[in-house]
């Protein structure tokens, strides 16, 4: 038996502007979904739970990654058909041209896909934007954008059923919609979490897809060595700030490599000191691919988006944010002890 809940915010799910999405898909064919460069639970999440949802439709859809994802996201239903620019650029190029409509996922400025972003700009097919950041750009045609949803994936099945498509969530779509809820809301603790987002949770879990099966396909999917890097960084790495309730990692590339590190396996990291009474920033450097990539995280009101935003060429969210630096790793660090005082 299907179990159909009947609270009293399920009007909240019907919102506006659906009447412009059915009649723009119903003229149009070919789709490509593109999500932000490094995908995470969310941007895969939220792209394969469209494209499957479109699919089902009758749509030619196809989804394009800027560069490739972490292993632990590689069970996900649909993901051997992912299109990666970096490795297939002139696939990837060729599905472009022909799309009348892209779906852009998760992120809201074409600086986050790299050079998939200059691609992007120059596309004449209309842009759908479905994104939770802060501060969009304005390259959309269509917009369906809430700074307050927890997750893409949580936008993602309020537009499925904006289209009355709620029947059409099977268990390959909820699984992916689930994961991205749970990977954007460090399992259902961060503060965007609320009646709604357990609402949805209790809405997918009747499809019979199973938390625990996905939790751990997620986190328990990491060698030995990122449990050991986790333990040095923790051990070794970990400075606090004295004045400033801030506590942050550096790590380098030499030491990345001695834990065999993958993609993915610093992930998490940056929260953990959290854990230390009092502290209410942390950050995380880590030094990859030739530049320094930057993790934020905040409590309350300490702005974080602003701050990567204005010093690091980057943004997010309130309490998460990241951004990235050319600089050496000690020069960033330098950066970000001399800017910390302007968050609070
Ligand atoms: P994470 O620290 O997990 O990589 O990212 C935290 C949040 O900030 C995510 O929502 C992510 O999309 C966003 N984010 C991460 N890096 C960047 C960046 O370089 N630019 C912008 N605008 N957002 C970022
Ligand atoms: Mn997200």
């Amino acid at each position: 038996m299907v179990l159909s809940l009947n609270l009293p915010f399920q009007h909240l799910l019907m919102r506006d502007p659906f009447p412009k999405f059915v009649q723009l898909l119903k003229k149009t064919g070919k789709i490509v979904i593109v999500t932000h460069w490094n995908p995470d639970g969310d941007a895969i999440g939220s792209s394969l739970a469209l494209y499957h949802y479109l699919k089902k439709t009758g749509k030619d859809v196809q989804v394009i990654v800027p560069n490739s994802f972490p292993e632990f996201l590689h069970w996900m239903p649909g993901t051997s058909r992912i299109v990666n620019f970096e490795a297939q650029e002139s696939k990837a190029l060729n599905l472009l041209s022909k799309a009348d409509l892209i779906f852009t996922l998760d992120f809201n400025s074409f600086k986050r896909l790299e050079k998939l972003g200059d691609v992007l700009s120059k596309t004449s097919a209309k842009k759908v934007l479905i994104d939770h950041h802060r501060e969009p750009e304005k390259y959309a045609d269509y917009s369906f954008h809430d700074i307050h949803a927890s997750s893409t994936c949580e936008l993602v099945y309020e537009f499925i059923l904006g289209l009355k498509g709620k029947a059409h969530i099977d268990k390959k779509i909820a699984a992916c919609l689930y994961t991205g809820l749970m990977t954007d809301t460090g399992s259902f603790k961060f503060s965007s979490v609320n009646s709604k987002t357990h609402y949805i949770l209790a809405e997918l879990l009747t499809t019979g897809i199973q938390p625990q099966t996905i939790h751990s396909a997620v986190y328990d999917n990491y060698s030995a060595h990122r449990l050991r890097l986790f333990g040095y960084a923790l051990s070794e790495k970990l400075r606090l700030i004295k004045g400033y309730p801030v506590a942050y990692f550096c790590l380098k590339a030499e030491e990345l490599k001695r834990f065999e590190f993958q993609k993915g396996d610093t992930e998490g990291l940056v929260n953990y000191p959290f854990m230390i009474k009092g502290i209410e920033v942390c950050a995380l450097f880590s030094e990859s691919e030739g530049i320094i990539k930057i993790s934020f995280r905040s409590k309350g009101k300490i702005d974080v988006n602003t701050f990567a935003r204005t010093y690091f060429d980057g943004g997010g969210h309130l309490n998460a944010a990241g951004g990235k630096s050319k600089e050496s790793l000690e020069t960033t660090e330098q950066k970000f002890l001399d800017a910390v005082k302007s968050l609070f």
